[in-house]
């Protein structure tokens, strides 16, 4: 969506608000040094975040998604499709996962969750490459929008799933409601996002979490007034434990983040010069803090798990 909007793209709510501008100049500069990657064929203009005061949600507007020709120069790094996920083995322990007979996960890359279920498993991927891989390894996995997708399979599985793919999407709304006409009723929602009520919230520079990468942050909130907008009913909402290896980020981003309501500056997605200073402040303390940090440590992580029942 190149055009800017004047509504919640999720709830249609006018009552939005602006609480930053990003620089696409300094974007680029961001992908750029951290994976070479220049995103100023996907983002044409300067962008804001927007915030709707009536469901919580935050996205970037205009709503600049990423290409496929910027995905396919992050999947060349090993861990953008990761064989491993905190949320497979958490989510097939839910016992509604365990008991399901039909399996439907959008945003699936190879379908490597689909090892981890005795459910018939179909997934959906935009990936063209992703879907060869899956098709190779015998996995069902089609090259179709969730929307394209419940156009024509409606109300036929146990359980739709999707991971850390909502975010990505420009129309989160008819997203969310492919989701939910693709299920049996009393059939199960699992979505999972990043966790904006988390230390990502406050992460500065965090490109991934930006677009063309990103388009929407979801807060708790978001996810326990869904019920409002979609026939579903809310049955867990969980925060994935502090990966140690996210540590250093978690306290970097604390301690900017308190830094700036000392100071009365404030907060922006993107650094300027003067947060740029306040980051050596916090990357000395959090280098000295790591001498002492202990092995694991519980905290919000970066990922929320919300299931729902359909109604
Ligand atoms: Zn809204």
């Amino acid at each position: 969506m190149t055009n800017p909007v004047n509504h919640c793209v999720l709830c249609n709510s006018t009552d939005i608000h602006t609480i930053d501008n990003i620089s696409v100049d300094r974007l680029n500069k961001v992908y750029l040094k951290e994976y070479d990657i220049d995103i100023t064929d996907d983002i044409k203009t300067d962008m804001t975040l927007e915030h709707c005061k009536d469901c919580d949600l935050r996205f970037f507007n205009p709503l600049f998604t990423g290409s496929q020709s910027f995905y396919e120069q992050l999947q060349k790094f090993d861990w953008y499709y990761k064989s491993e996920k905190f949320e497979y083995t958490h989510v097939n322990q839910f016992q509604e996962v365990r008991a399901a007979e039909s399996l439907l996960e959008i945003g699936c890359g190879k379908g490597v969750f689909s090892d981890y279920l005795t459910a018939n498993y179909t997934g959906l991927e935009f990936s063209e490459t992703a879907v060869a891989e899956a098709a190779a390894l015998g996995r069902r996995v089609y090259n179709k929008s969730i929307e394209e997708y419940s156009n024509n399979t409606s109300s036929s599985y146990d359980v739709v799933c999707s991971f850390q793919v909502l975010e990505h999407t420009e129309n989160p709304r008819s997203f969310i409601q492919g989701c939910i006409d693709c299920l049996k009723p009393n059939g199960t929602l699992i979505i999972t996002t990043p966790a904006e009520d988390s230390w990502i919230g406050y992460k500065q520079d965090f490109s991934l979490n930006m677009p063309p990468h990103h388009v929407t942050r979801w807060t708790d909130k978001c996810y326990t007034d869904l019920g409002k907008l979609f026939p579903v009913e809310l049955l867990s909402l969980e925060h994935t434990p502090l990966e140690p290896f996210h540590i250093p980020w978690y306290i970097n981003s604390w301690l900017v983040h308190a830094m700036n309501e000392r100071l009365g500056i404030k907060h922006s997605v993107v650094s300027s010069k003067r947060h740029r200073v306040q980051h050596i402040i916090s990357d000395t303390i959090t280098w000295m803090l790591k001498a002492n940090l202990p092995v694991v440590y519980r905290g919000l992580g970066d990922t929320v798990i919300a299931k729902y029942r359909k109604l």
